[in-house]
């Protein structure tokens, strides 16, 4: 008998927990590496300003299907969901690369519709397309971004500033990029059951769009904190859901947080749609993810310059990592927040 081969699941180690496996050899040898693996984007030190970089790639039936996703949109998101890390840092995006892998069934007019989507994200989000490359891939499309983004040093926010007191803030609202997907999801299945059914997805408009064409918070970095002369003390975009991006702010800065949930948005038709849906509409915003929203932690003395932002919300405090991480309810019970995120490999 041959000695039995070691054959560890990746799905034992979850995605965090393979990043980090696989990872933690790798010191850092050069002093212009400022940060490396564990925040929205890797920053490098050019002397008078950083430079900050970002990658995602999306993968077709993980990340996207093509039942249901113009490649325009598909285009115009794989650059947005790279720009949103760049944001996240406090950083302006400059430029892109895009790496594709396609395989036969997709035609040059499909690609020039993925490209339409990809240059009405560089024009809105003002960044240059600066390389890439093209390969074929035996099944699906697979498209990789490449962010790089500009910061000022002292101006650079990571995951990992929050301090025990910092007002916890979060732009726009949450849940609905989740419950886009569910429709989308339905419908499809109603679809494939009888293409002859036409999809009503009128009520679902707002819903469908934040899943299928998502903003990064560009205003925020843009205009509101520089206007304000704010720079937030820690900040991270959702991607993966609202509570699980609260855990990498708490673990990194090594601090709890209460978060209250009347300071989480969910969009009123949102709230009607999960609630037909029989989903619990918190859980949604909570858990869902896609939102590309920003959460962000400002120092109390700050609080003015937060007050009257638009498209703000004020929801919860930074406490002692003993404390935990707690979800303050709307009927006031107080409970330990959960993280679902995203368990199976999706990001
Ligand atoms: P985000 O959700 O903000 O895009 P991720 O969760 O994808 O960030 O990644 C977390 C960190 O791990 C980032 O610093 C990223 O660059 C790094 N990372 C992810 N996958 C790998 C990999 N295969 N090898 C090296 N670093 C990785
Ligand atoms: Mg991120």
């Amino acid at each position: 008998m041959g000695q039995e081969i070691k054959r560890t699941d990746v799905n034992e180690l979850g995605e965090f927990g393979l990043i980090r496996h696989l990872t933690s050899k790798f010191p850092i040898k050069n002093a212009s590496t400022k940060k490396g693996i564990g925040d929205d984007a890797a920053v490098i030190d050019n002397g008078d300003k950083l430079t900050v970089i970002s990658t995602d790639t999306l993968v077709e039936g993980i990340h996207f299907d093509m039942v249901y996703t113009p490649l325009k949109h598909l285009g115009y998101k794989a650059v947005v969901v790279n720009l949103s890390d760049i944001y996240a840092m406090n950083a302006k995006p400059r430029q892109i690369t895009v790496s594709i892998a396609l395989s036969n069934r997709y035609s040059v007019e499909a690609l020039e519709e993925l490209y339409d989507g990809i240059r009405t994200a560089c024009e809105w989000y003002g960044v240059d397309l600066i390389g890439g490359d093209t390969t074929s891939s035996p099944k699906g499309l697979y498209i990789s971004v490449t962010a790089i983004g500009q910061g000022e040093k002292d101006k650079l926010v990571y995951r990992d500033g929050a301090n025990v007191g910092d007002i916890l803030c979060c732009t726009g609202n949450f849940g609905s990029a989740y419950l886009g997907l569910q429709i989308l999801e339905r419908e499809k299945q109603l679809y494939l059951d009888n293409p002859k059914i036409k999809p009503d997805l009128e009520d679902a408009q707002y819903m469908i769009e934040r899943q299928l064409k998502p903003e990064a918070r560009k205003d925020f970095v843009e205009q509101f904190f520089p206007k304000a002369g704010l720079v937030p003390t820690s900040m991270i975009d959702v991607s993966d859901g609202l509570a699980s991006e609260l855990f990498h702010i708490c673990t990194s800065s090594g601090v709890g947080a209460i978060l209250e949930e009347n300071g989480v948005s969910i969009h009123p038709k949102a709230e009607e749609l999960a609630i037909k849906f029989n989903l619990d509409p918190i859980t949604c915003a909570l858990s869902g993810g896609e939102d590309y929203e920003l959460l962000f932690t400002v120092k109390p003395e700050d609080l003015e310059k937060v007050r009257y932002m638009p498209d703000i919300y004020l929801c919860g405090e930074i406490i002692p990592a003993e404390e935990g991480v707690k979800l303050h309810t709307k009927g006031g019970n107080i409970h330990p927040l959960q993280a679902q995120g995203w368990q199976h490999f999706q990001s």
